[in-house]
């Protein structure tokens, strides 16, 4: 038994790598370990270097969770500042001096109208168990059990919050039931649900929904609220248009059912604007906000209208919902964003990149469509020639991309529905040249695939 665990601990067979080591003890389920086989050690802005010293170009940016890119100096300076203050580094849910100054931040960095009535519950430190207080929330508070999601939706991989999910692959096999979750379909318009042109997805996508909610012979009771990604991210970075979100704000509103904004990806500038929802002007009920609020370490809250305050005591709690580090290091990375206009920033800089990307699209047809907003970009990978409109998605083509930028020292995300959209989330401090930098090593492993029999793929 000794014997055992000794010859699968890592470094412990002379005969294997560490990182064959941990490919014997990880399990089948990692994800970008898989991918990336490299030793990642430091990191740099948006570089980040291997343990033999290749640099890549870090367009991951640990699933936005990262918007100043890696060991951003000021960052490092409050966290190593506050560690060694000899103030409690974790705490439940107790009020500290971290923790008001954080709130303070947070509320700031805000809209007025939301901030003004609003209350934040701090939860586990995941964007999933800030879905499942959410959806909590506004169940126990409206009385009500069903929810409606949307085809693409990814929330989280918590119970709740996974059957709010589209992707069927993450809850195939394990009985999870629907609970309570109905799904309408998003305005996808490079694959109509709808199948128009896409000239017609939004005003669709929000009559499908309007009738979801009126139709007394629908088969749907009035859900306890509707949840929604302004941009999608998993799904593929689905941008939904102003127009279809006002649609269906006005809808929920109309009949008193809480709007759900999940921005645990979408928030702190990374589309261009502070937060998503606000390019729309609509104000949710229910915000959900994790990954780069806590500036790199983990800290996720939900913060919603005032009116919903009706659970008890007691009703979401959690151990780690006290991480002074992160409350610390998400207070200086809101002021910085805040501060560098680095919302402005990705805007500017996510013109750029799409404008390479369109480029990138012009040249090769497997790029089928270019979407997103700000720096959250990505590119659906198609087979070509296959008629004028919807070109069947290329999951292998997008990996083996995936895999050729990787050799050519570029991370990028491989995703949504077939796995054939190639995602960038770069930090939002990315420069010019380095903009120019990931197109180039982009296009470069684009020609590298298109010439050469294709990879491989494993998952
Ligand atoms: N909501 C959205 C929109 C997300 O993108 C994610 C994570 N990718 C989550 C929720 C879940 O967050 P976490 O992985 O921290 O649980």
């Amino acid at each position: 038994m000794t014997r055992e665990i000794a010859l699968i601990r890592p470094g412990q067979d002379p005969s294997m790598t560490p990182l064959e080591s941990m490919n014997r003890v990880e399990s089948r389920a990692r994800t970008y370990a898989a991918t990336f086989e490299a030793v990642f050690e430091h990191g740099d802005g948006l570089k980040i270097r291997d343990s033999s010293g290749r640099e890549f170009l870090d367009c991951l940016s640990c699933a936005g969770a990262l918007p100043l890119g890696h060991n951003n100096p000021e960052v490092r300076e409050a966290v190593l500042r506050f560690v060694s203050s000899g103030h409690v580094q974790q705490v439940l849910d107790l009020t500290t001096p971290a923790k008001i100054a954080f709130v303070e931040q947070l509320f700031a960095a805000l809209p007025e109208k939301f901030a003004a009535r609003a209350k934040i519950q701090f939860c586990s430190p995941s964007g999933s168990d800030a879905v499942e207080a959410a959806m909590k929330l506004a169940r126990y508070a409206t009385k009500r059990r069903p929810i409606i999601a949307f085809h693409g939706a990814y929330h989280g991989m918590t119970g709740g919050a996974l059957a709010a999910m589209g992707n069927l692959v993450a809850k195939s096999g394990i009985g999870l039931d629907t609970c309570g979750i109905h799904f309408a379909p998003y305005p996808y318009r490079y694959r109509c649900p709808f199948g128009t042109d896409g000239t017609q997805t939004d005003e669709l996508s929000a009559s499908y929904l309007r009738t979801l909610l009126h139709d007394p012979d629908g088969g749907v009771p009035k859900p306890a609220a509707v949840i929604v990604e302004v941009v999608q991210g998993e799904g593929g970075c689905i941008p939904a248009s102003d127009h279809w979100l006002r649609s269906v704000r006005e809808m929920t509103r109309e009949l008193e059912i809480p709007l759900i904004v999940d921005e645990v990806q979408s928030g702190f500038g990374r589309t261009g604007t502070m937060f998503a929802f606000e390019r729309a002007g609509i104000t949710p009920d229910i915000v959900v906000l994790s990954k780069a609020l806590g500036g790199g370490y983990p800290l996720a809250v939900v913060v919603y209208d005032q009116s919903l305050d009706l659970w008890p005591r007691g009703m979401h709690v959690g151990t780690f919902r006290g991480n002074q580090i992160a409350m610390v290091a998400g207070k200086v990375t809101t002021e910085i964003i805040l501060r560098d206009r680095l919302a402005l920033q990705a805007a500017e800089r996510g013109a750029q990149l799409r404008a390479g990307l369109r480029q990138i699209a012009s040249l090769y047809p497997v790029f089928g469509d270019v979407r997103g907003r700000g720096l959250m970009l990505g590119a659906e990978i198609v087979k070509p020639g296959v008629g004028n409109s919807q070109k069947p998605a290329d999951g292998d083509l997008a990996k083996s991309i995936q895999l050729a930028a990787f050799r050519n020292g570029l991370l990028i995300e491989a995703g949504g529905r077939n796995g054939a959209v190639i995602r960038l989330i770069p930090p939002l401090t990315i420069t010019r040249g380095e903009v120019s930098e990931v197109l180039e090593r982009l296009q470069s492993a684009v020609v590298a695939v298109l010439s050469r029999p294709r990879d491989h793929v494993a998952n």
